[in-house]
């Protein structure tokens, strides 16, 4: 029923739906373990023939029905909360790859998808191909191999702002017979639902819009339940083979559309462990109820701000795909038709002192490590966040070393442009 309401609708009422006499507000289920009335019961919670809550490192209730919010919003089949943005790209890969397998990225994503990816995950025998977002299909299929596992990019990359051609990356994944996973963070489900573009599964850092308020680090993981895991038979044997630490259970075979969801929680939440605590997943909840309301006005303001920079002397550039100068105005407007984010970024003219001196003499836009809350803030990505990177890496993943990311609030926007003014007019 639910999934009939339209999404700022769902943004309030999705999730928790309490019996007669239940509270109206989502409790916080502060508890480790659950109570059964005999051992048989807890028995066949064990072998995954009952549902039911028994230990929250696997689930919790507060935790699923936020979970279940998401899900309804980006209009999947399943979903679960993880500890954090980075666990939720983790644990949506390694729930189909391991050592010997290849996974084709775009190379605009995030810093830390980025290491995880090229690094970490390496480290663990999975490759990485990182691919140019904007090239043409015929180059992107060269970086595919008979290993490769899936593909992975951002609807809106952070922070070079690079907008995904979601169809592109889906026909590109399906026809190697691999699933398409989207981190739709920055877009949020309000202004961007892959899976109506053909992606498989949606991931997202919480910690950004859906928190909102800059309040609790997390991650979430959303199976549209539309990839088929057995016509590929043999590329996927986590899914389609029995789980031998769960016994012998094939989640393809048990679980339909919640295959991939159940797989992830029973087998890799079991063994990793990278759960929301329920007080995190409460505050993620009431973020998720303004989240339609405030991503009107990010996009509102951003739009407003990104037009005074572009029109201001001192400034070298802006991208801002609500602009019609950015290379990615016709995307947005395919795929967002009602706005992107908050987000932009833009050099000033100069070296790179002149964007250290402009960040210091800013007084309402703080420098801190974050992104996409109600606070107006800014970020250099070459010497904070992007530090390890080379310039060469930097260059690729479309981050110039002049770029600033500025994520624009909530507040007033005159105030904000305001601030920005008067830092550049000293400059
Ligand atoms: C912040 C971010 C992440 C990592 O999320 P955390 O919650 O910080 O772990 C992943 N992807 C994108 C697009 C992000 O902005």
């Amino acid at each position: 029923m639910d999934s009939n309401y339209r999404i700022e609708t769902k943004c309030i009422q999705s999730g928790w739906k309490p019996k007669c006499g239940e509270p109206r507000v989502l409790p916080i289920y502060q508890s480790t373990t659950f109570k059964y009335d005999n051992s048989d019961q807890m028995g066949r919670l064990f072998d995954l023939e009952d549902t039911g809550y028994f230990y929250t490192r696997l689930q919790n209730p507060t935790a699923d029905a936020v979970a279940a919010k998401i899900t309804e919003l980006e209009g999947g089949a399943a979903g679960m909360l993880t500890s954090s943005g980075q666990a939720a790209n983790y644990y949506a890969l390694f729930n189909i790859c391991e050592a010997g397998d290849h996974i084709v990225c775009s190379n605009s994503v995030y810093g830390g998808t980025f290491n995880l990816f090229g690094t970490t995950m390496k480290k663990q025998g999975i490759d990485c191909t990182f691919v140019n977002p904007d090239a043409d299909e015929e180059e992107l299929a060269q970086a595919f191999r008979p290993n490769t596992k899936a593909v992975f990019a951002e609807t809106i990359a952070n922070p070079s702002m690079v907008v995904l051609d979601i169809e592109k990356f889906a026909r590109l994944a399906h026809a190697h017979g691999v699933p398409l996973i989207v981190d739709n963070t920055f877009a949020t489900p309000i202004h961007c639902r892959p899976f109506e573009w053909g992606a498989d599964i949606v991931t997202h850092s919480t910690t950004k819009y859906m928190d909102g308020h800059a309040m609790a680090v997390g991650g979430a993981i959303v199976d549209s339940g539309n990839f088929d895991w057995e016509a590929s038979r043999g590329k996927f044997p986590g899914l389609t083979e029995p789980d031998e630490s769960y016994h012998g259970i094939t989640y393809t075979e048990r679980f339909g559309k919640g295959a991939y969801i159940t797989k992830a929680t029973a087998q890799l939440m079991r063994d990793l462990g990278a759960i929301p605590s329920p007080m995190n997943a409460f505050l993620l909840n009431v973020g998720l109820e303004t989240l339609h309301l405030r991503m009107q006005r990010h996009c509102e303001n951003a739009q407003k701000v990104a037009e005074f920079l572009e029109g201001h002397e001192k400034v070298a550039w802006v991208n801002y795909p609500g602009l019609k100068s950015s290379r990615y105005y016709a995307l947005a407007r395919k795929y967002m038709p009602e706005g992107t984010c908050g987000v932009l970024a833009f050099g000033v003219k100069g070296d790179r002192e002149t964007a250290v001196r402009f960040m210091d003499r800013l007084k309402l836009t703080a420098i801190v490590t974050h992104v996409a809350d109600a606070r107006t803030c800014i970020l250099h990505p070459a010497s904070h966040t992007h530090r390890q990177m080379t310039d060469k890496q930097l260059a690729e993943a479309g981050i110039a070393s002049d770029l600033m990311r500025l994520s624009v609030g909530i507040e007033n926007a005159a105030d904000i442009v305001a601030d920005l003014k008067q830092a550049l007019d000293t400059i």
